[in-house]
């Protein structure tokens, strides 16, 4: 927090010029009023930047025509200080000198890799998440980046999916929080300041929703569920500010979301008073031939237009087809006029008009992107981020934290000195620095121990031919650090998997390791939940670490090390099967619901698994221990217009200090439409030192107790409400009971 709070003072971002909306409105309309329609038509096309030099030369020398002829908005894929401005002095040579947006995928970092947003999730500190969305905005917008196409907002209840990866897991109120901490960490209080970027809200709508979690799937979904879990974190994005939206390439309900003019005229632009543009997905609109929603490309154009989609992405359709699609009267000038209004605002809003090159300076970039601090951060971050799973106990004794002298440690494993898996996806190439692997860290850490290490495996674990190796180097230490996980490249876009368990042989490097009779500290890689269950109950610590960044290796070793009490809790259901998918612990009730797991008989169970998970949303260890007593409701009766207070004490029982996220769960026991067992409506993260005790407190109103009725209206249905507070969504300590009146 204090080096967030130095790195805030200490840059001074150049604020856009300060215009108030009606003065940028009235610009925006003066211009348009210069534009042609194929100058119109421009401003709704965005290209991904061609090379300059090699096989792609030539595509670049065609994008570059265009762009001075006046026919691109946007490009997405270019970046850094010298090659954004010498694409934008392209622009300034078109007739009317509209500046270009350059847009990149900024999702975990640009030079300064943090950890993948599901593991960012896991840290529910939404300060942290907020900061590493500001470095990774201030990297980009040195580089001469305008707009980053994230957060994902997408919940993510189904890990096949790779794409869990780049959200917030599976929960609709902790997604939310997070959505807006993301976007104020890019785009800062006001657009335009050169330190910050605008930010995007994708994929809208549904898109975690994918039949069999296989990417790019159909989604088919109740209204309800719509309205309930997927929408939220979108409206909490509109919220915060956020300047853009991007739509999805999912069917929902049987229209591809780029055609949806539920989605993006009614819901967004109409009844939440959007202001910002909607960029389509690559080529999405295009994919609605595929699809079979659009005859050929000029139909996918005009069916995208009128549905709300501003921006075409990589696209051919508006280019193309949308000024003869105006003249043919299939569009209507107005909706052209709009989107380009909207595109244009943001141009304006983010200082373009006044200096097109103000994000484009080689000196800042080149300062920015050596900032020491920003390392710092993502190390916190990551730390932050770390779930411990399991810490069992060996002769009394905790196996973590490690002594800090323990003589002899094995590192083992494909990914201990692995770089390249613990960035994860979606890094930027060509930028990004150094990463420090878990040996690296371990090294760094254990000064004086003797350290050996055998990968026993390449990455993804084909084949067992070094494991003999690795197990004799194993049996010689006091404790084995085993390092194993998915490969950067399993999750994803286009990353589904039918088996979420460890890649390859890694199972058996598992199992013969344990055999040699040694402690056995297993450290996960994946960018989702998987199935891991001999290692669950035969590990004798499990630290799942996601994916964690440039700073991966040090945050590893200051947690197993004990230099971090480990304090992450779990965004998302970890499955015990395959079968169990999809999960989440906010389900609804049956009529046959299950009290204890031995009586399935006719109950809503399986005959060949518990309903529970391995690990329940929420769950997480700590080195310490917390007690949970004292529940207080300053009122039992909560009329209109009142807020009600909970409180209870919540101490450190432990020996040493740590932190814990403390979770309120609600339910509504009888409502118009059967309401989750469980649903999360609040979460504070509370440090305590060793003994030390404190009255934490929740605030409920009105708007905590409400849902989207049957008929798809927002409020809260007199009655009673269970009040549940907890450590985690299956740990549940503290209960009591509010009335609405
Ligand atoms: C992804 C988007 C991404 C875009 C641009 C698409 O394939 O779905 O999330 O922003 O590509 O790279």
């Amino acid at each position: 927090v204090a080096l967030a709070a130095a790195l805030i003072a200490a840059s001074i971002p150049l604020a856009a010029p300060a215009l108030a909306q009606d003065a940028i409105d009235r610009k925006v309309d003066a211009l348009l009023k210069q534009m042609t329609l194929q100058e119109k038509v421009g401003q709704l096309h965005q290209l991904s930047g061609a090379e300059a030099t090699g096989p792609e030369a030539a595509k670049r020398a065609s994008q570059n025509t265009e762009i001075r002829a006046g026919n691109v908005g946007s490009m997405l894929n270019i970046k850094g200080a010298k090659d954004t401005r010498e694409a934008q002095a392209l622009a300034l040579q078109s007739r009317l000198k509209i500046p270009l947006l350059f847009g990149l995928d900024v999702i975990h970092g640009y030079k300064t890799v943090f950890p993948v947003p599901i593991g960012e999730a896991a840290s529910w500190d939404l300060e942290a998440i907020e900061q590493s969305a500001q470095v990774a905005a201030r990297e980009a917008a040195a580089a001469g980046i305008h707009w980053t196409f994230a957060p994902m907002v997408d919940i993510g209840r189904d890990p096949r999916w790779g794409r869990v990866m780049e959200g917030a897991g599976e929960d609709t109120y902790l997604g939310s929080k997070i959505a807006a901490a993301r976007v104020r960490g890019f785009q800062g209080p006001k657009l335009g300041a050169t330190d910050r970027v605008m930010a995007t809200a994708k994929h809208f709508a549904a898109y975690g929703a994918a039949v069999a979690g296989r990417d790019y799937n159909a989604v088919d979904m109740s209204l309800q569920q719509l309205y309930e879990v997927y929408l939220p974190p979108f409206k909490a994005s509109v919220d915060a500010g956020v300047a853009t939206f991007m739509n999805s390439f999912n069917t929902l309900n049987g229209v591809p979301a780029t055609g949806s003019a539920f989605l993006q005229r009614d819901i967004l632009k109409g009844a939440w008073k959007y202001k910002g543009f909607v960029v389509s997905d690559w080529a999405s609109v295009k994919e609605m031939v595929l699809h079979g929603y659009a005859k050929d490309l000029p139909d996918a154009a005009v069916k995208a237009i009128n549905a709300g989609s501003d921006m075409d992405m990589e696209g051919e359709a508006y280019i193309a087809h949308l000024a003869q699609a105006v003249k043919d009267g299939r569009v209507a000038q107005k909706h052209v006029d709009d989107a380009v209004r909207r595109i244009l605002r943001k141009k304006f809003e983010m200082g373009l008009f006044d200096d097109p090159y103000r994000f484009s300076d080689a000196q800042r970039e080149q300062a920015v992107l050596a900032d020491p601090r920003h390392r710092a951060i993502a190390r916190d971050v990551a730390r932050k981020s770390l779930v411990l799973l399991k810490n069992d106990k060996l002769n009394g004794n905790a196996i973590l934290p490690l002594a800090k002298n323990a003589k002899s440690i094995a590192v083992i494993g494909p990914l201990a000195d692995s770089r390249r898996d613990l960035e994860g996806g979606w890094v930027v190439s060509d930028v990004r620095g150094e990463v420090v692997s878990i040996l690296d860290g371990i090294r760094n850490h254990a000064q004086g121990a003797q350290i050996s290490h055998a990968a026993a495996c390449a990455p993804g674990c084909a084949t067992a031919e070094g494991f003999d190796a690795a197990v004799a180097a194993a049996g010689k230490a006091d404790v084995i650090v085993l390092a194993v996980g998915e490969t950067w490249d399993m999750s994803g876009e286009a990353k589904s998997r039918t088996d979420i368990g460890l890649p390859g042989q890694q199972t058996e490097l598992f199992r013969r390791l344990k055999a040699t009779g040694k402690p056995v500290v297993a450290v996960l890689f994946a960018g989702r939940p998987m199935i891991f269950n001999e290692i669950a109950d035969n590990a004798d610590a499990i630290l799942y670490a996601w994916f964690p960044g440039s700073e991966g290796g040090n945050a590893v070793a200051d947690v197993l090390f004990g230099d971090y009490n480990p304090s992450a809790k779990l965004p998302a259901t970890f499955p015990r099967n395959l079968g169990q998918i999809p999960i989440s612990y906010a389900q609804y009730n049956t009529g046959r619901p299950v009290t204890s797991e031995k009586d399935i008989v006719y109950r809503s169970a399986y005959i060949d698994s518990p309903n529970t998970p391995r690990y329940a949303f929420g769950h997480g260890k700590s080195y310490t221990e917390f007690g949970y007593s004292g529940v207080q409701l300053d009122r039992t009766i909560l009329r209109p217009g009142q807020t009600a207070t909970l409180s209870f004490e919540l101490q450190n029982k432990g020996k040493v200090a740590g932190t814990e996220i403390a979770q309120l769960y609600i339910r509504d026991t009888v409502a118009s439409v059967v309401r989750p067992v469980k649903e999360l409506k609040g979460f504070t993260k509370v440090h305590l030192q060793p003994g030390e005790r404190r009255r934490v407190t929740f605030t409920i109103d009105r708007d905590t107790l409400s849902f989207f009725n049957g008929d798809l209206k927002w409020g809260a249905e007199p009655g009673e409400f269970k009040l549940m507070v907890g450590s985690a969504s299956d740990d549940i300590r503290l209960e009591t009971t509010l009335h609405l009146q």
